[in-house]
């Protein structure tokens, strides 16, 4: 079997997107791989293809249990068996599933980062032949990042105990320069084995509203003008999303509501009618998210402006995966960075990086404030290039060109 077979036969594609055979390619010559890809490009299969040609098993390290489950749903669909391991899995089905693993029944067993630091779970996995690691959301890995999560610091550790010495892939859609040395440097992956596509999103129309008087009802306008479409809309409070899901269901729009406050079943309940178009828009904290897998979002309205480009870009990326024209509007009033700002200042965070956070909102309020393509400003904030987008809201109103340098707009106090 090869890379196009399996692609065909088992994923029923015809063709691999930008970066997937290269990554495959070194993959399967045993190399270590940081790839960076934008949300939507397809890093699973990055590592499901190989999964599924190599003699043992890949281990895919996870955040998230939710997303988890969803991989393992969708990988049962193409006939292939996986499992995931967490603090949810009974006691009792940990062994049988190793033990389908070592029969090569299962061929991907998905884990928390928590999992392979546990000394019994390493000394268990000393039975299967390992072939391949997969750290999904490489950034948390790094302090550099926007999600920073400890145990993905004892990674390397708990793959470098293993006895079958395993290939590395990590995966992410968000890293800066500094980001990607971090995971190279603590992942043990040469700079040349990076692979890094565009971060550009040419089928997403980027968009800044600065203060509009009312952002209710110019929400509820905004989704009454795209009355098929799916849509997300952020916001950064509780209390907004439930005010904001009440005032969208007075005018008739068809809305549920979701955030960290809710058990994890309303959770679930809700991602799921979402998935399946049971109602049209879904207004969210940022906890909604992180590998959903919906790829006929129309739009993504941030109804607060989000606290750093990284975070923006991955909840703005939700919108188009299918490759479809898409708008991602961020809704922007100078109070929200305030109010970020003071959370800095109030914050017993050491300093070091508390200037990491300032740096980070320096650049999102440059994005809401600059007058140059918004894509490309993105992309260059990745440490990339691209050339004009023709389409987000200052290259079509390129007469109205902003100041960014007055003082009122400088997050840092000098
Ligand atoms: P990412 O993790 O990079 O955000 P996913 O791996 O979740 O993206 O893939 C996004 C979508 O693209 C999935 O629905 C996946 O099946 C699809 N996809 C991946 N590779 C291809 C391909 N070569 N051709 C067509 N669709 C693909
Ligand atoms: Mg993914």
């Amino acid at each position: 079997m090869n890379p196009e077979k399996i692609l065909k036969q088992t994923f029923g594609y015809s063709s691999f997107r930008p970066g997937q055979k290269k990554v495959i390619d070194l993959i399967l010559n045993r190399k270590n791989v940081l790839a960076v890809m934008p949300t939507g490009a397809g890093k699973s299969l990055c590592y499901q293809v190989p999964a599924l040609m190599n003699e043992g098993v890949t281990l895919v390290i996870s955040p998230l249990i939710s997303l988890m489950k969803d991989q393992i749903d969708s990988l049962k669909q193409n006939g292939i068996n996986a499992a995931a391991l967490n603090s949810t899995t009974p006691q009792e089905e940990v062994n049988p599933i190793l033990r389908q693993a070592y029969e090569g029944k299962i061929k991907l067993i998905y884990i928390t980062p928590e999992r392979l630091a546990m000394d019994y779970f390493r000394y268990q996995l000393n039975f299967l032949d390992v072939d391949l690691v997969a750290v999904d959301e490489a950034h948390c890995i790094s302090q550099w990042g926007h999600d920073f999560r400890p145990a993905y610091r004892q990674i390397f550790e708990g793959i470098n105990s293993l006895k079958s010495k395993p290939t590395i892939l990590a995966l992410t859609a968000t890293a800066t320069p500094a980001v990607q040395d971090d995971i190279g440097q603590q992942l043990n992956i040469p700079q040349e084995n990076f692979i890094i596509t565009s971060f550009a999103r040419p089928n997403i129309s980027f968009k800044v509203v600065n203060s509009p008087q009312n952002t209710q009802l110019y929400i509820a306008q905004y989704i009454k003008a795209h009355p098929d479409d799916a849509g997300i809309i952020y916001t950064n409070t509780r209390k907004k999303v439930e005010s904001l899901t009440d005032y969208l269901a007075k005018k008739g729009i068809s809305v549920g509501a979701y955030h960290g406050g809710m058990d994890a079943k309303e959770r679930s309940q809700i991602q799921e009618a979402f998935q399946f178009d049971e109602f049209q828009v879904i207004v969210a904290t940022n906890a909604f998210g992180m590998g959903i897998d919906k790829s006929n979002v129309r739009f993504v309205v941030h109804a607060s402006s989000a606290r750093n480009i990284e975070s923006y870009y991955q909840e703005a990326g939700r919108a188009g995966r299918d490759g479809e024209e898409s708008e991602a509007v961020m809704i922007y009033h100078p109070g929200d960075l305030h109010q970020y700002r003071y959370f800095i200042e109030e914050s017993d965070a050491d300093q070091k990086y508390k200037e990491l956070q300032y740096q980070k909102l320096q650049a999102i309020t440059d994005y809401v404030n600059t007058g140059e393509c918004l894509q490309q400003f993105i992309v260059r904030y990745f440490g990339q290039d691209c050339p004009p987008c023709g389409k987000c809201s200052n290259c079509l109103n390129q007469g109205d060109l902003k100041n960014i340098t007055t003082d009122a707009q400088k997050v840092i106090a000098l």
